[in-house]
């Protein structure tokens, strides 16, 4: 039979950075192992490749914390691109509820060590962008560190380097089960046969909660539609913006090639396995897009290059890191509720320690451990996109 050290399930971007992490810390017998015919078929393919470190929590912040530097050093350190673009986010606040809470975030982001952040004056933001509507807007926050990565070359970049130190990765090939022995992991059965292993990771994505069923772990994550719309070319908005975030609505976009992404998580979509892309929402995104930028009043779409993706949603929004209580061997890094792109390299050092030494000094990782659902302990963070 074929064995493993450690299995990971999935080959989307969590996956591949946890390989990553593992080997780079000497653990080569690593095999990670995906269904689809390609890695990125899952939501990392889809994503809109967002980098922040403007949260309101410690947890969040120090996740950012280490991943944003990690990508800007991802060439130097894995030799491969992962085109990080530092051009920042800028929340847009409408109202003074709203600046009071990114106050009281960017005080939290620079007692955490964050350097590149500022609060705006809504004068400041009108100057850097006349071409917004900002009569309401009355101030803002901006991080220039924040900004794009490239998620699929990011993922790839990965796992071409795990690969290179000793991972393999088999795709084409599902998990259909774990099997166990005693209390411990004793193998996984896919459809190229089992393999023997003591330790496996679910990084299964938006379908992580049918992998947990498989040792019997009840895991509170549901996928969720989110739909993007990119522009066809337009140079009326500087294409050296920063993702653009309006707090009025949930409206954002960023610049993508020669034209603009959009977003908007519309507040009527339902759980659900849907990743079809509802030709409906595009006049939805584009009445939001006029409304703050006049100029998009003209911007050119061609809805057959529009998409649709899974957000893997936790009740908190928060992702779940770590060993599945009791069953010793059996980790999840799931749940990443918008994130999981940004969050990568974190995730993969957190999970790489607790998986080779019990414990990590990044975060305080029983803060996302899926104990804390049972246990009343959910972190409530706002700034979800
Ligand atoms: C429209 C959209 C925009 C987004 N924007 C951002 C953003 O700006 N910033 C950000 O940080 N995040 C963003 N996200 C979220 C981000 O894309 C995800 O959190 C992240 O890609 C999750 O990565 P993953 O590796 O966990 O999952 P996935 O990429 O989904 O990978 C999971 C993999 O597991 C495989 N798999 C599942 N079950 C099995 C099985 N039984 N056997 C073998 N393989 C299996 C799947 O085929 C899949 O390839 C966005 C998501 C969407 C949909």
């Amino acid at each position: 039979m074929q064995t493993s050290d450690i299995v990971i399930i999935g080959g989307g971007i969590v996956g591949s950075s946890i390989a990553y992490h593992l080997t780079a810390n000497g653990c080569r017998d690593v095999l990670v192992i995906e269904r689809e015919s390609a890695q990125g078929k899952g939501s990392t393919g889809k994503s809109m490749g967002g980098v922040r470190a403007q949260f309101s929590t410690p947890v969040s912040i120090q996740m950012s914390l280490y991943s944003i530097p990690f990508y800007a050093s991802f060439e130097e350190r894995l030799g491969h691109p992962c085109d990080y673009r530092p051009q920042g986010y800028l929340f847009c606040a409408t109202n003074e509820n709203q600046m009071s809470y990114l106050r009281t975030n960017y005080a939290q982001q620079i007692k955490m060590g964050l350097k590149d952040v500022r609060l705006l004056r809504g004068d400041e933001i009108r100057r850097m962008f006349p071409q917004l509507r900002a009569d309401d807007i009355v101030g803002g926050s901006f991080c220039s560190t924040d900004g794009f990565v490239d998620p699929y070359s990011a993922m790839n970049g990965f796992m071409a380097w795990a690969a290179d130190h000793g991972a393999t990765l088999w795709k084409n090939t599902a998990v259909t089960g774990v099997t166990c022995d005693a209390s411990e992991i004793a193998s996984v059965e896919t459809t190229r046969g089992p393999v023997s292993t003591r330790k496996v990771v679910n990084c299964a994505g938006a379908w992580a909660a049918s992998v947990a069923r498989f040792v019997g772990v009840n895991l509170p994550v549901e996928p969720l539609r989110r739909m993007l719309v990119p522009s066809e070319p337009f140079d009326e908005f500087p294409h050296t913006a920063p993702m653009i975030v309006d707090m009025s609505n949930g409206f954002h976009f960023r610049p993508e090639a020669r034209g603009f992404l959009l977003a908007w998580n519309d507040p009527e979509e339902t759980t659900g396995f849907k990743t079809d892309f509802d030709a409906g929402f595009i006049e939805k995104i584009l009445t939001r897009a006029a409304d703050r930028v006049p100029c998009f009043a003209g911007l050119p779409v061609n809805p057959k290059r529009a998409w649709a993706g899974l957000y893997e949603m936790t009740p908190d929004h928060y992702p779940i890191l770590g060993e599945a209580p009791g069953v010793p061997g059996f980790f999840l890094a799931n749940g990443f509720s918008g994130h999981g792109v940004m969050h990568a390299p974190a995730t993969g050092k957190i999970l790489s320690d607790l998986i080779l030494t019990g414990q990590t000094d990044l975060i305080d990782s029983s803060l996302l451990n899926l104990s804390r659902f049972a246990e009343n302990r959910l972190i409530h963070e706002t700034a979800v996109l």
